[in-house]
């Protein structure tokens, strides 16, 4: 695997800032610094990590996010977005088109390298030993990286794939969302656990397109994936 970052962000200084720290750390860096060139040049460099900053000339970063994400050859690529935007909507629109991961400017840098380097490590799903899971109607493909549904194939972005890949591993049991967030985001990494709501909804909202919903809301605990889930979890109209 590369150690590829690839930095899509229009203003200068920040890729700039973003290169050099990120190079002394050891990792390769690309700069693409308009949203037109940006799907070409990942398909081209194949990086490990996309920053993907929001607000770029001509074409938006969450264009970009749900672009990546329907290309069968990149789709898998985390994606950290990187803006200046901290509405809680705004949040949810950038996680919901598909990003992993959402810094707020100004950032941090030692904090940015630390959520570059778990979406690293998170990345070969390939190494996976165990090739496919299936919880009732639902299965994974962890080598392929596909889910099915019955017979329809399901676009999960890699963050609720691997929250799916969490509960189906152990159905029944219920995860906390600092246990899932532990495991799906890393230790040393400061996430909000109302993310973990947000992936939980759209990874429900997928999967609810083709049958009943199983994912089992705990109150003030966490989520199951359970085939007898109450028809009365919280979140299940969303
Ligand atoms: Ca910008």
């Amino acid at each position: 695997m590369s150690n590829l970052v690839m930095v899509i962000e229009d203003e200068e200084a920040i890729c700039l800032l973003l290169s050099y720290n990120l190079e002394k750390e050891g990792f390769q860096v690309a700069t693409v610094s308009n949203g037109i060139n940006a799907v070409s040049e990942v398909e081209r460099l194949l990086p490990s990590v996309i920053i993907l900053d929001w607000m770029l000339p001509e074409i938006s970063g969450v264009e970009i996010c749900k672009l990546i994400r329907s290309k069968p050859d990149i789709k898998n690529i985390p994606i950290i977005m990187l803006t200046a935007k901290s509405q809680e909507e705004d949040k949810i629109k950038g996680l919901s088109a598909g990003a992993d991961d959402y810094v707020t400017k100004p950032f941090s840098v030692p904090e940015l390298i630390a959520r570059v380097k778990t979406n690293l490590r998170r990345a070969p799903l390939f190494e996976e030993k165990e090739k496919i899971l299936t919880f009732e109607d639902i299965s994974m493909d962890l080598v392929e990286r596909k889910v099915k549904r019955g017979d329809n194939y399901l676009h999960l972005s890699p963050t609720e794939f691997r929250l799916l890949k969490m509960l189906i591993k152990e159905p029944g049991k219920v995860f906390s969302r600092e246990v899932l967030l532990k495991s799906v985001w890393g230790e040393n990494i400061y996430v909000e656990s109302r993310t973990v709501d947000v992936h939980i909804r759209r990874l429900r909202k997928v999967l609810n397109q083709y049958g009943p919903d199983y994912i089992r809301t705990v109150r003030a605990n966490g989520y199951a994936i359970d085939k007898n889930a109450p028809a009365d979890n919280d979140e299940n109209n969303d």
